[in-house]
């Protein structure tokens, strides 16, 4: 099963893909994730990678298409894949629709998180990465969700781990820039969507993220074959 998963910055779309990942058992590919794995790690790729997502910038084309593509390639992308956060726009959207195309590949879901702008930007200031786990749900404005005290430190509530902010969610003007890509329906992320909505190729799941995780993992769930 093959399954690209959409929504803002904000939107939940990686907890939401790391529950698929973990009911299916599927390689949850994320494109943030994996330059911020490469700018921790000091490689050259997150060198290049880093000056633009501290800005909000999309990473250039030429250093993201290739990343993404081999990524797909590996072995573990065989019995299928969750990709999150790519496509981003339209041209990284046309080139992975011909790359599946030209390797046979299908793409069985689109998954859309809709979620007002307005909701998205609350969001994105109070999450809390986990260093253990990026996917371990940590919000401080939410109860549900709002990370745990533990001699005297406020710690990931799943794991008891360390908790960090990520630069470019502190940033207003990295926030809004990130926004205003993800929104732009004639070649940012949302036409991306469309393209792929538009092939008619694939199943597509919108679901509104405004509900309580639960809710919109079940959403997207009782959705998936
Ligand atoms: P995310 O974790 O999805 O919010 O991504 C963090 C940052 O990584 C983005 O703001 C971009 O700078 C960069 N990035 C992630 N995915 C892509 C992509 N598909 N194309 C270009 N840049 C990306």
């Amino acid at each position: 099963m093959n399954i690209l998963v959409f929504g803002p910055n904000g939107s939940g779309k990686g907890t939401q893909g790391a529950i698929v990942q973990k009911k299916y058992n599927l390689p949850h590919i994320e494109s943030g994730a994996i330059f911020r794995l490469n700018i921790g790690g000091g490689t050259e790729l997150g060198k290049q990678a880093k000056e633009y997502i501290d800005r909000g910038d999309l990473v250039p084309d030429g250093i993201t298409i290739p990343m993404i593509l081999d990524r797909l390639k590996a072995d573990d992308c065989k019995k299928g894949w969750i990709l999150d956060g790519f496509p981003r726009n339209k041209v990284q959207a046309e080139t992975l629709a011909k790359a599946l195309n030209d390797a046979g590949i299908k793409l069985d879901y689109v998954v859309e998180i809709v979620l007002p702008r307005d909701v998205a930007k609350l969001r994105i200031t109070g999450r809390r990465l986990c260093v253990n786990d990026n996917n371990h749900p940590n919000h401080v404005a939410f109860e549900a969700i709002k990370p745990v005290e533990k001699d005297g430190k406020i710690v990931c509530r799943v794991c008891g781990g360390d908790l960090k902010t990520r630069a470019d969610d502190q940033d207003d003007t990295a926030i809004d820039k990130r926004h205003d890509i993800y929104y732009d329906d004639k070649t940012g992320t949302m036409a991306a969507v469309n393209y792929f909505k538009g092939l008619g190729t694939a199943k597509v799941i919108s679901v509104d993220g405004r509900s309580a995780i639960p809710e919109v993992s079940e959403a997207i769930m009782s959705k998936l074959a």
